[in-house]
Formats: C-alpha cells, structure tokens, sequence
C-alpha cells in the first residue's frame, strides 16, 4: 500500500464546535460512521432555545428545556463528547485551540451559534439583559419575579409605578413572545397573589425601531401579532429608536420609559470564534460561506447555522432560525463523508417549511408558506412543532402536562428566585 492510499484509509477526525442545533444535528448525521468525532460545548446540556422565553417568565423549569448533549448522543460509540470552550482556531494548523490542549482535526464544522449585540452599546446589558442561555433566562425570571415584589413592599407610588412597568426591545419573535408571556404572567397569573400591589396594574411596553412587529412576517400576520399583543394589553411602539438604557430605565426618542425590567431582544452577533477563522465576516459577524457551507481557501471547515451567511440560495441571508440549523448540520456532515471517501461534495439548499411566533394562550401567527394566519389555530400548530422538536421523551411528556395544566388554571409552576431578595438594590449586573 502506497503511502497516499494509507492516508485515505486512516479515519477522519472530525471536530464539532457546538451541540446546539446545527452542531448536533451534524454529530447525529455522524454517527456510526466510519469518522472519528469530537463534539466540544462549554455546557454539558442540547438547549432547545425556542421554549426559553417559557423559563424566563416562569412557565418552565430549565431541565424541561435541556438535555445532556452526552445522553442524547450516548449510543454513539465514534463519538466523543467534550465540555470545554473552545477559545480559537487555528486554520492553518489545523488545531481547535482550549484552555487544555490543542485539538486536531481533518475536518472542522463550527456551530457556536450567536449572543446578543448591543450596537456598540455594551454597558446596556447590565441594565437589559438577553436571552441565549439558561442562565440568561434564570437571571430575566429573577428580575420579573423580583420586580412584582419589589412593587408589593415599595411605599413611594413612583417606584411602585416604575416596578410595575416593563419594557421590551425588539418586536421580533424573542421580543413579541418575552411581551405577550409578561402580560399574561402578570395579568393572569400573579393577579391575585399579592396584597398591596395589583399585577394586572402592570404596563408591558414593547419597543422595535422597525416601523412593524414581527417584519420578518408578510404585514397582514404583523397585523395580526400586534393586535393580538394589544388584546394582551401590551402598548406596542413600532418606528421607534431605544437612545439609552440605564437603572432609570429606557430613553426612547426623548421619553424616559421608568423601568427597573428590561429585556433586550433587539440584535445578534455571531459567537467570536468566527474571528478566529480569518474568513470574510458581515455585520453581525457571520462568516461567508461557500455554496457548499465550506469558507474560502479551506475545504475541511464549515460554519453553519447562526454563525454562518449563506446568501446563495435567494440572494438574501438565510435566517437564524432552527431549522436553518439543523439542515446545514447534516448537510455539513454529509458533504465531510462525501468527502472523505474521495467524491465531491454538494451545494446547500434551504428547504423552508415557513415561520411561527406564539403571544400567548390561544395567539400566534403561523406562515407555513402555502398559507398564513393567526389566532387559535396557529397557536395550535405552534405547540405541536415545539412539542415534536424538543428533544428526550421525558421533556416533551413533562411540557405536555405542564402547558395542559397552565391551559386549565393560569398557574406557572416555575415561580422561583433563586438567592437573596434585596429590595434596596436595583437589579445587579449579570455575574457572567
Ligand atoms: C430566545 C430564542 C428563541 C428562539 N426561537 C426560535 C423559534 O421559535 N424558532 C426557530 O426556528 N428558531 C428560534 N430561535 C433561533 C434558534 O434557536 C437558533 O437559530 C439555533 O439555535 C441556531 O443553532 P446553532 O447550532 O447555530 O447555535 P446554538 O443552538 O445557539 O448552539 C451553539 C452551541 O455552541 C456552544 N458554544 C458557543 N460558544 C462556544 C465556545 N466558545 N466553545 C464551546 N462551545 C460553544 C453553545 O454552548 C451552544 O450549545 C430562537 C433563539 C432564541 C435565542
């Protein structure tokens, strides 16, 4: 045996950034095959992202939402799972570099997903935090639940008023869902829980410089979502520009919205890892990716799902949704088997089934393409497709009932704050 065709025998290793959607996706296509993989997540948990907003306002508990990337993938014997972050890359080499050692790789597919961008504004997130992670959406529960009682034992009817109040930025599917779940949290469920304070007081206030909500959506679902959202009785300010945001709360156009509970929904900016790889990044830091999800001058790397700009297919950027995701995982992990056994690798296509957005019990807006509408019926098909994505039996069981029982009394099972309540202080910098 020559020494060319030794190395094509050896078995490909292969290193996956990320056990996000299009990182496990990837892994899941890989598995059994004749590859060596590495999967590396600085969390040991697959988080189904589109239910966060669920913890966040106290609908769900984390581990409803989460699955150990290690039990989802453990029949997986050519797969090794790693919880360590990954601080760079280093292409030429061809090393994924950690705190611990270098990693190698023949092939490389980063899915680090993306985090919040504040436009060059990022003293705000002490003030607004997002929502990416669980400790994000613990830290959010935190505040709205503290706000409520900060409102019950506050004796100055301006900072009562000013607990009471919450303000949402950026009307996009994150931002219309954290507006909608706040409303009913307060006007539903806590309404009868405190005894100096009335929670149906509460003013929702959802902000978006775009001059609709949801503009990713044809006008007539935005229509929809808005007035769904007003019946909720959340003051919907379309065409408007956040100026600041500080602990006297959010300055819009020249107003000063008194708030201690913002929520930043507004921007995403790829993980930074995308830096690292010296290929061509846009705005939001994405990187250009060849048709075939590979990036220019190297084969053996692909970048997918939030990270990833992949205009090819209508001219615009595919959006940053999950099942962009999950599609270039397996397609990233088909086109690495392809070619590792020495035949070519394949363009990338978008299959798009369409977009939803739930507001609450009984309102959603669902675009499955063919048709569009909102209401009742969306809502509907809303949980049945989170219901069938989420991942592990036992989630979906347990989020089944919990949704049934919430449906039937308004109740929230996850009201917790964890730590120390002290009303004295505004809320405190996220500790990440
Ligand atoms: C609140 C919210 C709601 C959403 N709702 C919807 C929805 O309803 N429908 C929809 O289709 N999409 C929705 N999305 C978008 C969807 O979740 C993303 O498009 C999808 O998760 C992208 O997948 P990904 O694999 O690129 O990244 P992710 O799923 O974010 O995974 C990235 C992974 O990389 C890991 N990681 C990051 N950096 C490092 C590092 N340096 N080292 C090691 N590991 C690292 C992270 O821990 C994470 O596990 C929502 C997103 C959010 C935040």
């Amino acid at each position: 045996m020559n020494a060319e065709s030794v190395e094509r025998k050896k078995t490909p290793r292969i290193v996956i950034i990320g056990g996000g959607f299009g990182g496990l996706y990837a892994a899941k296509e890989l598995m059994h095959q004749p590859v060596s993989v590495t999967l590396l997540d600085r969390t040991n948990h697959h988080l189904f992202q589109p239910l966060l907003y669920q913890v966040a306002t106290a609908g769900l508990s984390p581990g409803d939402i989460a699955q150990p990337i290690r039990h989802i993938l453990k029949e997986a014997k050519n797969i090794e799972i790693v919880m360590e972050e990954v601080a760079r890359i280093d292409v030429a080499q061809k090393l994924v570099i950690t705190e611990r050692k270098p990693i190698p790789y023949d092939y490389l597919i980063v899915a680090a997903g993306a985090r919040h961008s504040y436009f060059g504004h990022s003293e705000w997130e002490q003030f607004a935090p997002g929502l990416k992670s669980l400790e994000d959406a613990i830290e959010l529960r935190r505040r709205i639940l503290e706000a409520f009682e900060f409102a019950e034992i506050a004796e100055d009817p301006d900072e009562r008023k000013k607990a009471l109040t919450f303000v949402v930025v950026g009307a996009g599917p994150t931002g219309v869902e954290m507006a909608g779940a706040i409303a009913e949290l307060a006007h539903r469920s806590l309404a009868d829980d405190f005894h100096h304070v009335n929670p149906r007081d509460a003013r929702i206030i959802l902000v978006d410089a775009a001059p609709r909500v949801l503009p990713a959506f044809e006008a007539k679902l935005s229509d929809s979502a808005r007035k769904q959202l007003e019946q909720l009785q959340v003051e919907v300010r379309t065409g408007v520009m956040v100026k600041d945001v500080g602990p006297d709360g959010v300055h819009v156009g020249d107003e000063l919205i008194s708030t201690r509970t913002i929520v930043w929904a507004a921007g995403n900016a790829a993980s930074p890892l995308a830096k690292s790889l010296g290929a061509e990044l846009d705005r939001a830091g994405r990187v250009t990716v060849n048709e075939d999800l590979t990036i220019a001058g190297h084969p053996e790397v692909f970048v997918i799902g939030d990270m990833a700009l992949f205009t090819h297919q209508t001219g615009q950027p595919l959006p940053g949704v999950c099942p962009v995701a999950m599609q270039m995982g397996r397609h990233a992990a088909k086109n690495i088997l392809a070619a590792s056994e020495g035949n070519p690798m394949t363009r990338f296509r978008y299959n798009d089934k369409g977009q939803m957005a739930t507001i609450g019990r009984n309102r959603a807006v669902a675009d499955l393409k063919v048709v569009g509408f909102g209401g009742f019926f969306a809502w509907l098909a809303w949980l049945f497709i989170h219901l069938i994505f989420l991942i592990g039996f036992r989630n979906r069981i347990a989020v089944f009932f919990q949704w049934m029982w919430a449906y039937v009394t308004y109740s929230r099972g996850a009201r917790l704050i964890y730590g120390v309540f002290r009303p004295g202080r505004m809320p405190e910098p996220n500790s990440k």
